[in-house]
Protein backbone atom coordinates (compact mmCIF):
# COMPACT_ATOMS: atom_id res chain seq x y z
CA UNK A 1 0.00 0.00 0.00
CA UNK A 2 1.07 3.78 0.38
CA UNK A 3 3.53 5.15 2.68
CA UNK A 4 1.97 7.13 5.80
CA UNK A 5 5.12 9.15 5.16
CA UNK A 6 6.00 8.99 1.25
CA UNK A 7 8.22 12.18 1.47
CA UNK A 8 10.66 10.90 4.32
CA UNK A 9 13.60 9.03 4.00
CA UNK A 10 16.70 8.39 6.89
CA UNK A 11 17.10 12.05 9.04
CA UNK A 12 19.99 14.11 8.46
CA UNK A 13 21.38 13.53 11.82
CA UNK A 14 21.92 9.86 10.60
CA UNK A 15 23.26 10.50 7.28
CA UNK A 16 25.88 13.64 8.94
CA UNK A 17 26.96 11.11 11.43
CA UNK A 18 27.36 7.85 9.32
CA UNK A 19 29.19 10.38 7.18
CA UNK A 20 31.43 12.04 9.87
CA UNK A 21 32.21 7.50 10.47
CA UNK A 22 33.04 7.17 7.07
CA UNK A 23 35.47 10.17 6.69
CA UNK A 24 36.88 10.51 10.38
CA UNK A 25 35.31 13.99 10.51
CA UNK A 26 35.00 15.38 13.78
CA UNK A 27 31.26 14.73 13.99
CA UNK A 28 29.77 18.25 14.73
CA UNK A 29 26.53 17.75 13.11
CA UNK A 30 23.86 15.64 15.18
CA UNK A 31 23.47 17.19 18.48
CA UNK A 32 25.06 15.38 21.06
CA UNK A 33 27.69 15.73 23.64
CA UNK A 34 30.92 13.83 23.10
CA UNK A 35 31.59 13.44 26.89
CA UNK A 36 30.05 11.91 29.61
CA UNK A 37 27.20 12.68 32.00
CA UNK A 38 27.84 13.78 36.28
CA UNK A 39 29.40 10.21 37.67
CA UNK A 40 26.68 10.80 40.33
CA UNK A 41 24.22 10.55 37.76
CA UNK A 42 25.39 7.07 36.88
CA UNK A 43 25.64 6.22 40.72
CA UNK A 44 21.99 7.45 41.10
CA UNK A 45 20.41 5.17 37.93
CA UNK A 46 23.33 1.91 39.39
CA UNK A 47 21.50 2.52 42.93
CA UNK A 48 18.44 2.42 41.94
CA UNK A 49 19.14 -0.87 40.01
CA UNK A 50 20.22 -2.57 42.89
CA UNK A 51 17.52 -1.47 45.22
CA UNK A 52 15.20 -3.38 42.90
CA UNK A 53 13.40 -0.75 40.72
CA UNK A 54 13.52 -2.98 37.54
CA UNK A 55 9.92 -3.71 36.74
CA UNK A 56 6.84 -1.26 35.16
CA UNK A 57 6.70 2.05 37.05
CA UNK A 58 3.55 3.46 37.27
CA UNK A 59 2.27 4.31 33.63
CA UNK A 60 2.62 8.15 34.10
CA UNK A 61 6.51 7.97 35.52
CA UNK A 62 8.38 7.35 39.00
CA UNK A 63 6.17 9.97 41.73
CA UNK A 64 9.61 11.33 42.91
CA UNK A 65 10.49 11.96 39.31
CA UNK A 66 6.96 14.35 38.60
CA UNK A 67 7.34 15.07 41.98
CA UNK A 68 10.80 16.85 40.92
CA UNK A 69 10.06 18.39 37.80
CA UNK A 70 7.05 20.16 39.25
CA UNK A 71 9.33 21.80 41.62
CA UNK A 72 11.59 22.86 39.03
CA UNK A 73 8.98 24.13 36.94
CA UNK A 74 7.53 26.19 39.61
CA UNK A 75 10.62 27.24 40.71
CA UNK A 76 11.43 28.33 36.84
CA UNK A 77 8.02 29.53 36.02
CA UNK A 78 5.93 30.27 38.89
CA UNK A 79 3.53 28.12 37.72
CA UNK A 80 2.90 24.70 40.03
CA UNK A 81 1.88 21.97 37.62
CA UNK A 82 -0.07 18.47 39.55
CA UNK A 83 2.57 16.03 39.51
CA UNK A 84 -0.07 13.28 39.79
CA UNK A 85 -2.45 14.87 36.88
CA UNK A 86 -0.37 17.17 34.90
CA UNK A 87 3.14 15.67 34.27
CA UNK A 88 4.21 12.49 32.62
CA UNK A 89 7.70 11.21 32.17
CA UNK A 90 8.09 10.13 28.04
CA UNK A 91 10.75 8.16 25.91
CA UNK A 92 12.81 12.14 25.39
CA UNK A 93 11.05 14.40 23.65
CA UNK A 94 10.33 13.41 20.17
CA UNK A 95 8.05 10.88 21.82
CA UNK A 96 6.51 13.28 23.97
CA UNK A 97 5.76 15.94 20.37
CA UNK A 98 4.42 12.53 18.77
CA UNK A 99 2.28 11.58 21.51
CA UNK A 100 0.71 14.71 21.73
CA UNK A 101 0.09 15.79 18.31
CA UNK A 102 -1.68 12.40 18.01
CA UNK A 103 -3.37 13.17 20.87
CA UNK A 104 -4.60 16.63 19.93
CA UNK A 105 -4.76 17.06 16.18
CA UNK A 106 -7.74 15.47 14.15
CA UNK A 107 -7.57 14.27 10.52
CA UNK A 108 -7.79 17.42 8.47
CA UNK A 109 -6.78 19.79 11.35
CA UNK A 110 -4.54 22.55 10.27
CA UNK A 111 -1.17 22.70 12.79
CA UNK A 112 0.98 25.86 12.38
CA UNK A 113 5.13 24.98 12.58
CA UNK A 114 7.05 27.87 12.17
CA UNK A 115 10.21 27.16 9.81
CA UNK A 116 12.94 26.02 10.15
CA UNK A 117 11.95 23.63 12.72
CA UNK A 118 12.91 20.16 14.07
CA UNK A 119 12.68 17.69 11.88
CA UNK A 120 9.92 15.75 13.88
CA UNK A 121 7.46 18.19 13.79
CA UNK A 122 6.40 17.66 9.98
CA UNK A 123 6.02 13.57 10.19
CA UNK A 124 3.80 13.57 13.39
CA UNK A 125 1.70 15.91 12.19
CA UNK A 126 1.11 13.67 8.69
CA UNK A 127 0.59 10.30 10.89
CA UNK A 128 -2.23 12.13 12.92
CA UNK A 129 -4.24 13.23 9.43
CA UNK A 130 -3.10 16.96 10.22
CA UNK A 131 -2.19 19.85 7.48
CA UNK A 132 1.26 21.26 8.47
CA UNK A 133 1.01 24.92 7.81
CA UNK A 134 4.30 26.38 7.68
CA UNK A 135 5.18 30.01 8.57
CA UNK A 136 8.69 31.47 8.13
CA UNK A 137 10.71 32.78 10.92
CA UNK A 138 12.07 36.25 9.89
CA UNK A 139 15.04 35.34 7.36
CA UNK A 140 18.00 36.00 8.65
CA UNK A 141 17.25 36.86 11.76
CA UNK A 142 15.18 33.81 12.71
CA UNK A 143 13.11 35.99 15.17
CA UNK A 144 9.23 35.03 15.04
CA UNK A 145 7.02 37.54 12.73
CA UNK A 146 3.98 37.76 13.68
CA UNK A 147 2.10 38.99 11.22
CA UNK A 148 2.72 35.88 9.06
CA UNK A 149 2.02 34.35 12.24
CA UNK A 150 -1.68 35.87 12.70
CA UNK A 151 -2.24 35.44 8.94
CA UNK A 152 -1.86 31.77 9.37
CA UNK A 153 -4.32 31.79 12.39
CA UNK A 154 -7.96 30.23 11.55
CA UNK A 155 -10.85 28.78 12.89
CA UNK A 156 -8.67 25.26 11.17
CA UNK A 157 -5.72 26.24 13.34
CA UNK A 158 -6.37 23.00 16.13
CA UNK A 159 -2.70 23.25 17.30
CA UNK A 160 0.43 25.54 16.88
CA UNK A 161 4.38 24.04 17.53
CA UNK A 162 6.73 26.51 19.03
CA UNK A 163 10.58 25.86 19.76
CA UNK A 164 12.48 28.52 22.60
CA UNK A 165 15.82 28.09 22.65
CA UNK A 166 15.38 27.28 18.95
CA UNK A 167 16.79 24.07 17.16
CA UNK A 168 18.80 24.97 14.66
CA UNK A 169 19.08 28.97 15.06
CA UNK A 170 19.89 29.33 18.52
CA UNK A 171 17.45 32.07 18.92
CA UNK A 172 15.73 32.62 22.53
CA UNK A 173 12.49 34.24 22.48
CA UNK A 174 11.96 37.71 24.52
CA UNK A 175 9.17 37.40 27.23
CA UNK A 176 8.09 40.34 25.31
CA UNK A 177 7.75 37.89 22.40
CA UNK A 178 6.36 35.30 24.85
CA UNK A 179 3.39 38.25 25.88
CA UNK A 180 2.59 38.91 21.95
CA UNK A 181 2.46 34.87 21.02
CA UNK A 182 -0.46 35.33 23.91
CA UNK A 183 -1.74 38.00 23.04
CA UNK A 184 -2.67 36.68 19.91
CA UNK A 185 -3.78 33.35 20.45
CA UNK A 186 -5.82 34.79 22.87
CA UNK A 187 -9.17 35.26 20.67
CA UNK A 188 -8.64 31.63 19.26
CA UNK A 189 -9.01 28.06 19.60
CA UNK A 190 -5.65 27.25 19.00
CA UNK A 191 -3.61 24.95 21.70
CA UNK A 192 0.29 25.31 21.61
CA UNK A 193 2.73 22.19 21.36
CA UNK A 194 5.84 24.29 23.62
CA UNK A 195 9.23 22.16 22.50
CA UNK A 196 11.39 23.89 25.36
CA UNK A 197 14.21 20.81 25.42
CA UNK A 198 17.48 23.48 25.52
CA UNK A 199 14.87 25.48 28.49
CA UNK A 200 18.41 25.60 30.24
CA UNK A 201 20.71 26.74 27.80
CA UNK A 202 20.27 29.93 27.63
CA UNK A 203 23.13 32.84 28.03
CA UNK A 204 24.33 36.03 28.67
CA UNK A 205 22.02 36.56 31.81
CA UNK A 206 18.84 36.39 29.92
CA UNK A 207 16.00 34.07 30.80
CA UNK A 208 14.21 31.11 29.21
CA UNK A 209 10.96 32.55 28.06
CA UNK A 210 8.12 29.67 28.88
CA UNK A 211 4.27 29.17 27.80
CA UNK A 212 4.11 27.66 31.48
CA UNK A 213 4.82 31.67 32.86
CA UNK A 214 1.65 33.22 30.99
CA UNK A 215 -1.13 31.91 32.98
CA UNK A 216 -3.17 32.32 29.46
CA UNK A 217 -1.07 30.74 27.31
CA UNK A 218 -0.52 28.23 29.88
CA UNK A 219 -3.55 26.68 29.77
CA UNK A 220 -3.28 25.73 26.46
CA UNK A 221 -0.16 24.54 26.24
CA UNK A 222 1.65 21.46 26.53
CA UNK A 223 5.28 21.67 27.32
CA UNK A 224 8.01 19.48 26.10
CA UNK A 225 11.73 18.73 27.49
CA UNK A 226 13.89 16.06 27.51
CA UNK A 227 16.78 15.01 30.57
CA UNK A 228 19.09 14.41 27.00
CA UNK A 229 19.72 18.21 26.98
CA UNK A 230 19.72 18.91 30.40
CA UNK A 231 22.17 16.37 32.04
CA UNK A 232 23.83 15.06 29.20
CA UNK A 233 22.60 11.52 28.14
CA UNK A 234 20.60 12.18 24.66
CA UNK A 235 21.47 8.18 24.38
CA UNK A 236 18.73 7.88 27.69
CA UNK A 237 15.71 9.23 26.04
CA UNK A 238 13.65 10.47 28.77
CA UNK A 239 12.09 13.49 28.88
CA UNK A 240 8.33 14.58 30.51
CA UNK A 241 5.38 17.15 29.03
CA UNK A 242 3.68 19.15 31.31
CA UNK A 243 0.15 20.59 30.69
CA UNK A 244 -3.35 21.18 32.34
CA UNK A 245 -5.13 18.54 33.54
CA UNK A 246 -7.67 18.27 30.69
CA UNK A 247 -5.03 17.80 28.37
CA UNK A 248 -2.65 16.02 30.07
CA UNK A 249 -5.79 13.27 30.10
CA UNK A 250 -5.77 13.41 26.44
CA UNK A 251 -1.73 12.70 25.92
CA UNK A 252 -1.70 10.01 28.92
CA UNK A 253 -4.71 8.18 26.40
CA UNK A 254 -1.99 7.61 23.33
CA UNK A 255 1.12 7.80 25.55
CA UNK A 256 -0.55 4.51 27.35
CA UNK A 257 -0.64 2.63 24.20
CA UNK A 258 2.31 4.76 22.56
CA UNK A 259 5.25 3.20 25.38
CA UNK A 260 2.99 3.02 27.91
CA UNK A 261 5.88 3.91 30.37
CA UNK A 262 9.36 4.86 30.50
CA UNK A 263 12.50 2.89 32.29
CA UNK A 264 12.19 2.42 35.68
CA UNK A 265 15.92 2.91 37.41
CA UNK A 266 16.71 6.30 34.98
CA UNK A 267 13.68 8.12 36.16
CA UNK A 268 14.88 7.06 39.93
CA UNK A 269 18.01 7.96 39.31
CA UNK A 270 17.07 11.18 37.26
CA UNK A 271 14.67 12.25 40.04
CA UNK A 272 17.38 12.33 42.56
CA UNK A 273 19.78 14.35 40.63
CA UNK A 274 17.09 16.96 39.35
CA UNK A 275 16.55 18.07 43.24
CA UNK A 276 19.32 19.88 43.21
CA UNK A 277 18.72 22.44 41.44
CA UNK A 278 22.54 23.23 41.18
CA UNK A 279 22.69 20.22 38.60
CA UNK A 280 20.80 22.46 36.01
CA UNK A 281 21.35 25.68 37.07
CA UNK A 282 25.08 25.04 35.83
CA UNK A 283 24.46 23.96 32.61
CA UNK A 284 24.31 27.66 30.93
CA UNK A 285 27.37 29.19 32.06
CA UNK A 286 28.98 25.96 31.37
CA UNK A 287 27.55 26.06 27.45
CA UNK A 288 28.47 30.06 27.41
CA UNK A 289 31.86 29.00 27.77
CA UNK A 290 32.13 26.91 24.75
CA UNK A 291 29.95 29.02 22.62
CA UNK A 292 32.54 31.50 23.72
CA UNK A 293 35.95 29.29 22.49
CA UNK A 294 33.70 27.83 19.32
CA UNK A 295 32.88 31.82 18.35
CA UNK A 296 36.38 32.99 19.35
CA UNK A 297 38.21 30.46 17.09
CA UNK A 298 35.08 30.49 13.82
CA UNK A 299 35.80 33.98 13.78
CA UNK A 300 39.13 33.77 12.43
CA UNK A 301 38.17 32.07 9.64
CA UNK A 302 36.07 32.91 6.35
CA UNK A 303 32.90 31.31 8.04
CA UNK A 304 30.35 34.44 9.40
CA UNK A 305 29.23 34.18 12.82
CA UNK A 306 25.15 34.13 12.88
CA UNK A 307 24.47 34.64 16.72
CA UNK A 308 23.81 32.36 19.38
CA UNK A 309 21.74 32.72 22.37
CA UNK A 310 20.84 29.80 23.46
CA UNK A 311 20.96 26.14 22.70
CA UNK A 312 24.45 24.14 21.59
CA UNK A 313 24.16 24.88 18.07
CA UNK A 314 26.10 27.70 16.43
CA UNK A 315 25.02 28.39 13.14
CA UNK A 316 27.42 29.85 10.47
CA UNK A 317 26.69 31.66 6.58
CA UNK A 318 29.86 30.16 4.47
CA UNK A 319 28.31 32.23 1.27
CA UNK A 320 32.12 34.02 1.19
CA UNK A 321 33.63 30.81 0.28
CA UNK A 322 31.11 28.54 -1.52
CA UNK A 323 28.17 28.86 -4.08
CA UNK A 324 27.72 24.53 -3.33
CA UNK A 325 24.11 24.10 -1.87
CA UNK A 326 24.35 23.34 1.99
CA UNK A 327 24.25 20.08 1.89
CA UNK A 328 26.93 19.55 -0.81
CA UNK A 329 28.82 21.83 1.20
CA UNK A 330 28.35 19.94 4.39
CA UNK A 331 29.73 16.67 2.10
CA UNK A 332 32.62 18.47 0.77
CA UNK A 333 33.30 19.78 4.32
CA UNK A 334 33.12 16.52 6.04
CA UNK A 335 35.32 15.07 3.44
CA UNK A 336 37.83 17.36 2.72
CA UNK A 337 38.37 19.64 5.59
CA UNK A 338 37.30 16.97 8.52
CA UNK A 339 34.35 18.46 10.20
CA UNK A 340 30.90 17.29 10.18
CA UNK A 341 27.65 20.05 10.32
CA UNK A 342 24.37 19.73 9.28
CA UNK A 343 22.85 21.48 6.52
CA UNK A 344 20.00 24.22 7.40
CA UNK A 345 17.91 23.27 4.59
CA UNK A 346 17.01 20.25 6.61
CA UNK A 347 15.03 22.17 8.65
CA UNK A 348 12.35 23.10 5.96
CA UNK A 349 10.29 21.93 3.96
CA UNK A 350 10.98 24.19 1.12
CA UNK A 351 14.02 25.65 1.80
CA UNK A 352 14.75 29.17 0.44
CA UNK A 353 18.60 29.81 -1.20
CA UNK A 354 20.77 30.59 1.71
CA UNK A 355 24.07 29.20 2.38
CA UNK A 356 23.76 27.98 5.78
CA UNK A 357 25.57 25.12 8.09
CA UNK A 358 25.06 23.95 11.78
CA UNK A 359 27.77 23.01 14.28
CA UNK A 360 27.07 21.76 17.49
CA UNK A 361 29.16 22.65 20.16
CA UNK A 362 28.34 20.43 23.01
CA UNK A 363 31.61 18.96 22.40
CA UNK A 364 35.09 18.60 24.76
CA UNK A 365 37.18 21.64 24.36
CA UNK A 366 40.14 19.30 22.59
CA UNK A 367 37.20 18.72 20.20
CA UNK A 368 36.64 22.08 19.50
CA UNK A 369 39.60 23.26 19.15
CA UNK A 370 40.64 20.42 17.23
CA UNK A 371 38.02 21.55 14.63
CA UNK A 372 38.53 25.08 14.68
CA UNK A 373 42.11 24.00 13.90
CA UNK A 374 40.69 22.29 10.43
CA UNK A 375 38.32 25.18 9.84
CA UNK A 376 40.74 27.50 10.25
CA UNK A 377 42.48 25.95 6.65
CA UNK A 378 39.42 27.58 4.75
CA UNK A 379 40.02 30.14 2.65
N1 LIG B 1 13.09 18.96 19.99
C1 LIG B 1 14.21 19.58 19.62
C2 LIG B 1 14.14 21.01 19.22
C3 LIG B 1 15.43 18.88 19.62
O1 LIG B 1 16.54 19.50 19.22
C4 LIG B 1 15.45 17.54 20.03
C5 LIG B 1 16.76 16.80 20.10
N2 LIG B 1 17.19 16.38 18.86
C6 LIG B 1 14.26 16.93 20.39
C7 LIG B 1 13.09 17.66 20.36
C8 LIG B 1 14.19 15.49 20.77
O2 LIG B 1 14.67 15.24 22.05
P1 LIG B 1 14.87 13.75 22.60
O3 LIG B 1 16.20 13.31 22.20
O4 LIG B 1 14.69 13.87 24.07
O5 LIG B 1 13.79 12.92 21.98
N1 LIG C 1 18.15 16.89 18.20
C1 LIG C 1 19.41 16.54 17.62
C2 LIG C 1 19.81 17.58 16.61
O1 LIG C 1 19.07 18.47 16.28
C3 LIG C 1 19.43 15.20 16.95
C4 LIG C 1 18.31 14.29 17.21
C5 LIG C 1 18.33 13.12 16.27
O2 LIG C 1 19.38 12.62 15.92
N2 LIG C 1 17.20 12.70 15.87
O3 LIG C 1 20.91 17.49 16.14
Amino acid sequence: GASRLPAVGTTIFTVMSALAARTGAINLGQGFPDFDCDPALVDAVAAAMRAGHNQYPPMTGVPALRQAVSDKIALTTGRRYDADSEITITAGATQGILSTVLALVHPGDDVVVLEPCYDSYGPSITLAGGNTIRVPLTPGTWRPDFDALAKALTPRTRLVIVNTPHNPSGTVWTADEMARFAALLAPTRALVLSDEVYEHMVFDGVAHASVSAIPELAERSVVVSSFGKTFHVTGWKVGYVAAPAALMREFRKVHQFNVFTVNAPMQHGIAAFLADPSHWQSLAPFYQARRDRFRAGLAATPLTLLPCEGTYFQCVDYSALSDKSDLAFCEWLATEVGVAAIPMSAFYDQAPDMRVIRFCFAKKEATLDEALRRLRALK
